[in-house]
């Protein structure tokens, strides 16, 4: 599998740090994990459509997360050549009501030539051939999922949370673990500082960890991170 950042940052507004996002290219499908503002157009950047994705994962519903879902949907139906292929959107608990939220807002974003296939995974397995996709609860909001995605390789997305013995179990031994780590020192309700998620990486024992979901604090940080730690940024990408 082949990962891309596509976003680091959160709800700030920031011309460095897009709304945390990622795309994972594995041998079948493409997959996009959170679509917050800005993520459409960090894909058009980095060379792909939104006719590209196959499966978008919500990680959770807050506006950093989901905002451009509406976007993403919109262009499915009015894009230069319309969608065919089929979308699977995943979510936890709630996504049909979230959905069904937004297409009240935002008729247009109906699916016109191509099938949505909605799942709602809060806790579980979703096979699609040799692809596994494994979700648990974590302590953010009540939606809020870790999802761990294995091919060959795996990795596994931590989403927003805060310290989550689920995400431990979850993230045991993955190969690549990217976690969202809010501040670095600053312990903020439902989300990560550096020595909370040092625990977290101590019990599930990652080969590596990109922390992302940074807010500005980290601009000033003046430690230095080792092994098996990485300061993500947008663009980057690694295979898996
Ligand atoms: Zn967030
Ligand atoms: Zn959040």
């Amino acid at each position: 599998m082949r990962l891309k950042i596509l976003g680091t940052g959160t709800c700030i507004p920031s011309l460095q740090r897009c709304s945390s996002s990622y795309l994972l290219l594995t041998e079948k499908y493409k997959i996009l994990v959170d679509v917050g503002p800005s993520v459409v157009r960090r894909l058009v950047e980095f060379g792909y459509t939104t006719n590209d994705i196959d499966i978008i994962i919500l990680t959770h519903f807050h506006v950093d997360h989901t905002a451009d879902l509406s976007t993403f949907l919109f262009a499915c139906n009015y894009d230069v050549e319309p969608r065919v292929k089929t979308l699977i959107l995943i979510g936890g608990q709630g996504i049909y009501k979230f959905y069904k939220g937004l297409l009240n807002i935002y008729p247009w974003m109906l699916p016109k030539s191509y099938r949505l296939i909605l799942k709602s995974i809060p806790k579980g397995k979703l096979k699609l051939e040799n692809l596994l996709i494994e979700t648990c609860r974590v302590n953010h909001n009540r939606e809020s999922i870790g999802i761990r995605i294995e091919e060959n390789g795996n990795i596994t997305f931590t989403g927003d949370t805060d310290y989550s013995r689920n995400l431990v179990r979850l993230a045991q031994g993955t190969d690549l673990l990217i976690s969202e780590c809010a501040f670095p020192e600053r312990k903020v309700k439902g989300h990560l500082n550096l020595s909370v998620l040092r625990r977290m990486v101590s019990e599930a024992q990652p080969e590596k960890v990109i922390i992302s979901h940074l807010y500005l604090e980290w601009e000033d940080f003046k430690g230095v991170l080792y092994t098996p730690y990485l300061i993500g940024e947008d663009g980057m990408e690694m295979d898996i």
